[in-house]
């Protein structure tokens, strides 16, 4: 006996945990579909897909796996970052990157993913000592795997090389260009190519090394050549150009400057023309070519005051100042000077109102910012919760009406076993054992009666209760009347207003509402004679009903507590029950968007009141 009865519990054991993973599994996908979804939706819009993620967030628990926590931080904060919001992006960024310290669990990839763009995010902030670690991590990451990865790799060296030029590290910038010049030549990958030779090209004329500078233009022209990009083709040019004119070979620095001026006007990129044409003006001067360098400076100043380039054609206007004086042309020198210096103060007294003006008005933006802040925090917050609390119901129910489902079979086969052994047990005439038995198929029985109780709560939330307009008259009635022999046995006086109204609803729930509170008015009550009131008032937008019993009340302290699942206030040998009938009524008033509550006074009965909405006529 003492075997089946093992067997059996490693049975019902087995049969949750099947539950558990399927529960779990479905989870899983249900955050996998949407990640797609938000993929998709990136496509269209940034805005469109943030939500997709955070909701997939909801099914985060802690039975989810890391990897996919891991994901969904990485997929909002690449969002995140494409939408410029640095700040958040690096939130969940974070959060990614503490996904992946705690965890064995994540891929390489997703690991190396996370960290590089944590670094891209803090590079972006001019944090360059985070950033820097970061990279490393990312590149850690796919230690091993590098031949799989090359792509990668390649990309977070590229990453490094450009903050550490531009924090002027020029050793630490040519090791990373090393590396990711490497990978990107095995992967032939021309603009990756293109971008390692040219940053190379940077750091080395920075470090005034000419021709080594020379020699990686040189190569970017080759591989642009094959690029068809334009821009990155004049750019390319300008640099080889401006090498020219360190080496002081003007001739070639004004050919080359012209080539990039050529097809800047191809492309229409007046700001580069702008440079380009100041940079034929000083070129000249230095060709000692005194008119026409004067010709394109003052192209250059007019096409940035055009462009509203303040700055450009200051720049300029000095250039034009120096030049003069050098050939000696001291009017136009004092002219190009007094030019410059109205230009000077007009800037700063611009740049006086407007950061002045920008103080104001970022001083009411911050106001407004701040309020519509904790506004939109708290709405969110509301907004989240109300989703988490609404998708949690509905998996907890699934998950009751499944389990409960499923937990019948096993109990049916302990009940029928039990009964088996009953049999014996009687022959065998021992008091002990008899009193055993005894309790065993109470407690089956009462299981029984609990999975029951379960399933009816769970099935209140089935999509499958139609809505249909249902005359109150027949609900009462049929609740009644599943109750006819309680209310013969126990003398019960049911006591209805001569007609109830129609309302919009399911019949079959709003029996068993009726049902529930009226069994209940009876089996709570030690009155010889127990009388239920049933009464209506209409209001205007809703009809309010009562059920008033005359039987021992509920004190004041648990008016709300009783609705709560598992709750009783009795125990099993004053009143049999469950604790499931006031929630399972909570939950159809709340089905039929009305609230229930109720009022008494301790000892003389208790008046539950439910509102409901009229029907739509
Ligand atoms: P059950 O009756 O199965 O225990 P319910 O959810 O219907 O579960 O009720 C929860 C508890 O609320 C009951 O255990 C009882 O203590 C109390 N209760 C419910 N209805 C009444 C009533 N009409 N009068 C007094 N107490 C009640």
């Amino acid at each position: 006996m003492l075997i089946k009865t093992y067997v059996l519990i490693e049975k019902i054991s087995q049969v949750s945990n099947t539950l558990y993973v399927s529960l779990t599994n479905s989870y899983s996908k249900r955050i996998d579909d949407l990640l797609e979804a938000s993929e998709k939706a990136l496509q269209v819009s940034y805005d469109e897909a943030i939500p997709l993620v955070q909701e997939a967030f909801n099914f985060v628990d802690e039975s989810t796996d890391d990897e996919r926590k891991c994901k969904l931080n990485y997929t909002l904060s690449r969002i995140y970052f494409l939408k410029g919001n640095y700040t958040r992006a690096l939130d969940y960024a974070k959060n990614g990157v503490d996904v992946c310290k705690n965890s064995f669990e994540i891929s390489p990839l997703l690991r190396h993913k996370i960290f590089n763009l944590t670094g891209v995010i803090y590079q972006e902030q001019v944090e360059v000592v985070s950033a820097t670690a970061h990279f490393m991590k990312a590149i850690e990451a796919l230690k091993g795997l590098e031949a799989e990865y090359k792509q990668e790799v390649a990309g977070v060296y590229m990453n490094m090389a450009i903050i550490s030029y531009h924090n002027r590290n020029f050793t630490e910038s040519l090791e990373a260009l090393e590396e990711a010049t490497r990978y990107m030549e095995e992967l032939d990958f021309h603009v990756g190519m293109f971008r390692c030779y040219n940053t190379y090209g940077n750091v080395y004329n920075e470090l005034n090394e000419l021709d080594n500078a020379e020699i990686f233009y040189q190569k970017s022209l080759k591989i642009v050549q094959k690029l068809n990009n334009s821009q990155y083709l004049a750019n390319t040019y300008s640099n080889l150009s401006n090498i020219a004119e360190k080496r002081t070979d003007f001739e070639k620095a004004l050919r080359l400057v012209r080539k990039s001026i050529s097809i800047n006007q191809l492309l229409n990129s007046e700001a580069v023309i702008a440079v380009d044409y100041r940079r034929i003006g000083v070129i000249y001067f230095e060709l000692g070519r005194v008119e026409k360098g004067i010709e394109y400076l003052e192209k250059s100043y007019e096409l940035s005051t055009e462009l509203g380039s303040n700055k450009e054609a200051l720049v300029t206007l000095n250039s034009l100042a120096d030049a003069c004086s050098k050939a000696k042309l001291w009017e136009q020198a004092y002219h190009y000077r007094t030019l410059q210096g109205k230009l000077k103060s007009k800037m700063f007294s611009e740049e006086k109102t407007r950061v002045l003006s920008e103080m104001q008005v970022h001083h009411q933006l911050e106001r407004k910012q701040r309020e519509t802040k904790i506004l939109k925090a708290s709405e969110e917050k509301i907004r989240v919760y109300a989703d988490k609390l609404a998708e949690s119901n509905q998996e907890l129910e699934r998950f009751a009406r499944v389990a409960s489902h499923d937990m019948k079979e096993p109990l049916r086969m302990i009940k029928s076993y039990l009964s088996l052994i009953k049999r014996k047990v009687d022959k065998l005439g021992d008091e002990d054992l008899n009193e055993y038995m005894f309790f065993a198929i109470d407690g089956a029985d009462r299981m029984q009666v609990l999975i029951t109780e379960i399933l009816k709560l769970a099935a209140v939330q089935s999509k499958s209760h139609k809505m249909s307009k249902v005359d109150m008259n027949d609900v009462v009635f049929m609740a009644k009347n599943n109750l006819r022999q309680v209310i013969a046995e126990r003398n019960v006086t049911v006591n209805l207003p001569s007609s109830l109204p129609i309302v919009e609803g399911n019949m079959a729930l709003l029996i068993q509402l009726f049902q529930n509170l009226i069994a209940n008015g009876v089996k709570y009550n030690r009155s010889e004679t127990p009388q239920i009131d049933i009464k209506m008032k209409e209001q205007e937008n809703t009809y309010q009903f009562e059920v008033i019993d005359n039987g021992i009340g509920i004190e004041e302290a648990y008016f709300d507590k009783v609705f709560e699942m598992l709750t009783r206030l009795h125990n099993r040998t004053e009143f049999e029950g469950t604790g499931i009938g006031l929630a399972t009524c909570k939950r159809i008033v709340e089905r039929h968007e009305g609230k229930i509550w109720v009022t008494s006074e301790h000892g003389k009965g208790s008046n539950f009141q439910f509102y409901m909405p009229k029907a739509k006529m």
